[in-house]
């Protein structure tokens, strides 16, 4: 038979891979296999994550991978995210507990703490034995977290946090809350430790998309704090705002994972599914279902590793990631849904993985950044007029 591409990876991305990338890639795919893919409908239907596997995560050196020091894997960012693909083909839930864990959490204080926080927090949360949660959004002060109303005041020699943050993942299996605030001198960012007097947690319920997941929201009832817990080094909404820039770079690459999942399914069922005597992989509309999936499955792929090289040699800005996500998340979207309607009614169920990834893409369409707030950060690079307000 005459040489075909590979139907996962038609364009040989692997091939631009370098041996240890290609390592990541396996070592995480094996793990997906054997740990996330036999447990994931039940924990999706329970609305449950399996916090056990969080130490598994740390051993493999998965949380703060891209962070060097502190017991962290200082990976490259290519290797971070084939990381969030692989990860995210599983579910878009332990995507997001390594992104929430690493990206939201890690790296504030690897960036902006104090040498006596990165020593005692960065070396635990490597290892999955301390647990972070990012709180910027608010129940009034979502894409335009800089009207947030939780406040840090001074008090004496340290600071009273009274407030509440909402939609926030991990937030009460959390031992570390990030928390960001206003105070006299901008928003600044104050390290919770979630057993303070004052700090209490309460999960979302009855969500219909990342249910492999915990969101929760965290009331911060005058909760009061030594000198040294707020982060010394950042002011402004700088700070938050480079932690949202680490993590969207994983979703760019984790989207691609999700909607692999779907498209792997799609093909498996078009090849084998017989309707009028033959497979509906032979009839031309749903060829070019697949094909269109299969472009879009490559170009955002690409796009993923294009962005990742320049992250590595540093010339990668914000804008860059808002075309990833904007791009990646919604063609994930369309691959999910387009996997559905190959699978007809067997694919509104469970018993295959494209409608629980369908769904859980339209919190990752919504979360860091939406795709009308990615849209608008594009149009001003484009026309440097600003459109948000
Ligand atoms: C599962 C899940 C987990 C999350 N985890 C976290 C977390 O760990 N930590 C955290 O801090 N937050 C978290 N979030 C919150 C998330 O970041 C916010 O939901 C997101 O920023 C959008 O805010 P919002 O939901 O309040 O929507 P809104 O800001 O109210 O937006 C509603 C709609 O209006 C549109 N819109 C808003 N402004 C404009 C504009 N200027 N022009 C055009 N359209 C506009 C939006 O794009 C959207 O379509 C999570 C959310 C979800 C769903």
């Amino acid at each position: 038979m005459a040489e075909s591409p590979e139907p996962l990876d038609f364009l040989d991305v692997d091939h631009l891979l370098t041996d240890e990338e290609r390592a990541v890639k396996d070592t995480v795919h094996g793990w997906v296999a054997d740990r996330v893919l036999p447990g994931i409908d039940g924990w999706f239907e329970a609305g449950e994550f399996p916090l056990e596997v969080a130490k598994e995560l740390g051993a493999m050196g998965l949380l703060g991978m891209h962070l060097s020091g502190y017991e962290c894997a200082g990976a490259n960012a290519v290797s971070y995210g084939i990381a969030c693909l692989e990860l995210e083909s599983g579910d878009s839930g332990f995507r997001s507990f390594v992104s929430v864990q690493g990206s939201l959490c890690m790296f504030p204080i690897w960036r902006f703490g104090s040498e006596e926080q990165k020593q005692r927090w960065l070396p635990p949360m490597a290892r999955g034995e301390v647990i972070g949660c990012f709180g910027l959004t608010e129940p009034d002060a979502g894409s335009d977290p800089a009207r947030m109303r939780t406040s840090a005041k001074r008090d004496g020699d340290g600071w009273v946090l009274s407030g509440t943050k909402m939609w926030i993942t991990n937030g009460s299996v959390a031992d570390l809350a990030i928390v960001w605030a206003n105070t006299d001198e901008g928003i600044r960012g104050f390290l919770v430790p979630t057993d303070s007097p004052g700090f209490s947690a309460k999960d979302v319920h009855r969500k219909l998309s990342l249910r492999a997941s915990v969101t929760s929201e965290l009331v911060l009832d005058e909760v009061r704090l030594p000198a040294d817990a707020v982060l010394p080094e950042v002011t402004g909404m700088k700070g938050p705002l480079s932690c949202l820039f680490e993590a969207r770079f994983g979703i760019v690459w984790g989207a691609m994972g999700a909607a692999r999942a779907c498209f792997q399914t799609a093909l498996e069922y078009a090849t084998t599914r017989v309707q009028w005597g033959r497979p509906i992989g032979g009839f031309q509309l749903t060829q070019r279902k697949l094909a269109d999936m299969a472009v879009q499955l490559n170009t955002g792929t690409l796009l993923a590793l294009h962005l990742g090289r320049m992250k590595d040699e540093g010339r990668l800005l914000p804008q860059h990631i808002s075309m990833g996500k904007l791009n990646n998340v919604r063609e994930a979207l369309t691959i999910a849904r387009e996997s559905r309607s190959i699978l007809g009614a067997s694919g509104i169920t469970l018993e295959y993985p494209v409608i629980r990834h369908m769904n859980n893409l339209e919190s990752v369409l919504t979360y860091e950044g939406t795709s009308e707030i990615h849209t608008l950060i594009v149009g001003e690079a484009l026309t440097g007029l600003r459109a948000f307000e």
